[in-house]
């Protein structure tokens, strides 16, 4: 079948007219960040945050008009309302408005049935955080705890990988969607909703969309704890994050080396903005094991996080070395926790986990007010 152009789809939302003002919503300049994948169309409808409950029939009627386009298979608009900064640092949450019509107040808590919601984050790409996300939750569900796993990480998902899952996400209703789940851990993943071989281009509201669809049109059930593998960096979707989400805290995952170079300290200086609580630093690829001469190497400085996180003031939780096996399984869908759980990767993985669940447990006693912005 013929797949839709960009064209074709502004042309199909010409014929969307604002209610309140004169015009369409393509003339004055609402839509933003339309993507087209195959037959899979995905762009918001910025708005005034005043008029976000009011224009749900605006955002159904501009799908409707979507969806009659030939060759399109799924239409996904969300209404985002641009704070006065533009975004980047809005003191007010957006007015997303996924409730199907009922007006919604705009402090309304999203994920209102799990007990902690603890972010995974790292200043920058590639310091293993993702293994680490998986490799942590698995080790919360042996545990006995319901566990669930965000991948927030929407430019490079790479949970579903991990995860071992493959396959789309069902929706009973057409609205909601149930989450895919494996090793008795619910996930969602921007990843089994998109292609993963064309690389996605996303702006702010379509970040925000993105993750908030994630958590407020999934059916997660309750929950223990979640965690969200944040993307590496201190961007949008990160405030987004912090600013949406009660978070109980933030785990940031980081090198030796990296630490040292002050990468994992922005990470950490933004949790501290937003008034989440930084749980602890995680040294990952602290050495490395040599699986030839089974010798131990400290090539990256060995040591460098946990001092770094003494003399910024935040806990450290634990190290675990460099090691093809942890490569490789987590690449491979199976990850260490879970294919080798006597091992003593496992262990340390666990020990970690216990530490974060005793921070944010029933027992810890912390609280789960959304954190208030601080602009400095
Ligand atoms: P990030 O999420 O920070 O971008 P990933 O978790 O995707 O990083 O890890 C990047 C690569 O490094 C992956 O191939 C992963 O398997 C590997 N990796 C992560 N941690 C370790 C480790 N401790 N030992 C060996 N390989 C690791």
């Amino acid at each position: 079948m013929a797949q839709p152009n960009e064209g074709q789809i502004l042309e199909a939302l010409k014929t969307v007219r604002d209610p309140d003002r004169d015009g369409d919503v393509v003339s004055l300049g609402m839509i933003a960040g339309l993507v087209v994948k195959g037959g899979n169309v995905g762009f918001s409808i910025e708005v005034d945050p005043e008029r976000g409950a009011a224009l749900e029939p605006l955002r159904k009627a501009a799908e409707k008009a979507v969806e009659n386009v030939p060759g399109v298979l799924s239409v996904t608009a969300v209404l985002t309302a641009e704070t006065a900064g533009g975004g980047q640092n809005g003191s007010q949450p957006s007015a997303h408005d996924h409730d199907h019509g009922h007006a919604q107040p705009k402090s309304d808590v999203l994920l209102p049935e799990v007990g902690a919601i603890v972010a995974v984050a790292s200043g920058k790409g590639g310091v293993g955080k993702s293994t680490t996300a998986v490799n942590l939750t698995l080790a919360l569900a042996a545990s006995g705890l319901r566990v669930g796993l965000l991948d927030a990480d929407i430019y490079g998902p790479s949970l579903p990988t991990m995860m071992g899952i493959k396959g789309r996400p069902t929706s009973p209703d057409g609205k909601v969607l149930l989450p895919m789940e494996n090793y008795g851990v619910k996930t969602m993943s921007i990843g089994f909703l998109v292609e993963q071989d064309t690389p996605m281009i996303w702006r702010g509201p379509m970040v925000m969309g993105a993750l908030e669809q994630m958590m407020r049109d999934v059916v997660w059930g309750p929950l223990d704890i979640m965690v969200v593998d944040m993307p590496p960096g201190t961007g949008d979707a990160q405030l987004t994050m912090a600013q949406r989400v009660p978070l109980a805290g933030a785990v940031i995952v980081s090198t030796p080396q990296d630490l040292a170079l002050l990468d994992a300290r922005k990470g950490l200086n933004m949790f501290r903005k937003v008034d989440v609580p930084v749980l602890g630093v995680i040294e990952n690829m602290s050495y490395f094991n040599c699986p030839h001469c089974g010798q131990r190497s400290d090539i990256f400085n060995h040591g460098g996080a946990h001092a770094a996180a003494d003399a910024m003031g935040v806990d450290f939780l634990g190290e675990i070395p460099l090691d093809m096996a942890i490569r490789e399984t987590s690449d491979s869908g199976r990850p260490i926790v879970v294919s080798d759980p006597e091992g003593a990767h496992a262990k340390a993985y666990r020990a970690i986990a216990d530490a974060i669940w005793e921070k944010v447990g029933p027992g810890a006693g912390a609280g789960r007010e959304a954190p208030k912005i601080v602009i400095q």
